[in-house]
């Protein structure tokens, strides 16, 4: 039979904000040794600024933002939300239609493709240049870089900085006085973006450039190095991070407000958009089992 104080542990989480789906997983949260972070949405808003449009081939930063605005209409990435803020705010355009663009593909952890006007265009980021052979030089902006490309030029790129949360380096440094051993960074995003978050908020264990499957994989080495008694957590917002969420001892889902499918496979969801909940639910965590022993 179950504890009746581990009801009152959801039951006090879910006054929080937060929505612990089984019991089960407050008992795992006490015994974590080890928390994974998603970087783009989790440890960052993934509430994106263009900071750059710099258009190649001959076309204009108008054109070269409304074709990105208009194709990354159909995607759920942060990045593309942020690109049609843009584009409507300097255009008269009230809404990015969708009209132009068919046959419009998902690249899991690169970008998207998309006929637009009938012509084959990518939108993503370096790995997904050089898949398609596309000649381009890397960008030494800061922040994320949306290459653009169809099928014979390359087209040019649209930088999009990212902020971290708020409260984000107190509270991962709070998870450590709460016992947690290791912190971790998994993202599709490259190093050098990476390791700039990282040192901002006291991570140093990264692993940067992985696409939705090697995700799993890392998430599955660091799971084999802890020992028998341990817990991992991973934290995700969704994006790119359903099988991560359902592989680990305990998934946290947070930000996850346009994701169902995160909501789905996480084992926990943070309700509010507040980083400093994840303190608060491994607190309420060892309280509970604490009561129960
Ligand atoms: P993270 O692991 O940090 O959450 P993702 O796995 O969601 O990042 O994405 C990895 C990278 O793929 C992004 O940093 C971006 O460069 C590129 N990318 C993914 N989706 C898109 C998109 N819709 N448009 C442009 N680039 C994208
Ligand atoms: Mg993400």
């Amino acid at each position: 039979s179950v504890p009746l104080s581990l009801f009152a542990g959801v039951g006090s989480a879910s006054r929080q904000g937060i929505l612990v789906k089984g019991s089960n997983y407050l008992e795992a949260l006490a015994k974590v040794d080890t928390f994974a972070f998603d970087k783009t949405g989790t440890l960052t808003t993934g509430r994106f600024a263009v900071t750059k449009i710099s258009p190649a081939g001959g076309i204009s930063e108008a054109e070269l933002l409304e074709m990105t605005a208009v194709c990354e209409a159909k995607s759920n990435h942060p990045i593309a939300a942020s690109i049609a803020a843009c584009w409507k705010e300097r255009s008269d355009n009230t809404e990015a239609s969708e009209g132009p663009v068919t046959d419009y593909h998902e690249l899991a952890g690169k970008g998207i493709s998309c006929l637009y006007n009938g012509r084959k265009i990518y939108f993503g980021n370096a790995a997904l240049m050089r898949d398609i052979g596309a000649d381009f030089v890397e960008a030494t902006d800061m922040g994320s870089i949306v290459y653009v490309a169809d099928e014979n030029n390359y087209l040019g790129y649209i930088a999009v900085a990212d902020q971290i949360r708020d409260n984000c380096a107190d509270t991962l440094a709070e998870l450590k006085k709460l016992g947690v051993k290791r912190e971790i960074m998994l993202t599709g995003d490259r190093l050098e973006i990476a390791e700039a978050v990282g040192k901002a908020i006291g991570v140093t264990d990264i692993m940067s450039e992985l696409l939705p499957g090697q995700k799993v994989d890392a998430l599955e080495t660091a799971i084999a190095a802890e020992g028998e008694k341990n817990r991992l957590v991973f934290v995700g917002d969704g994006i790119n991070d359903a099988p991560v969420l359902a592989r680990a001892d305990v998934g946290i889902a947070m930000g996850a407000f346009g994701s169902d499918a995160a909501v789905e496979a996480a084992d926990v969801v943070i309700m509010t958009d507040d980083i400093s909940r994840l303190t608060a639910v491994m607190k309420i965590a060892r309280k509970t089992m604490k009561i129960c022993r």
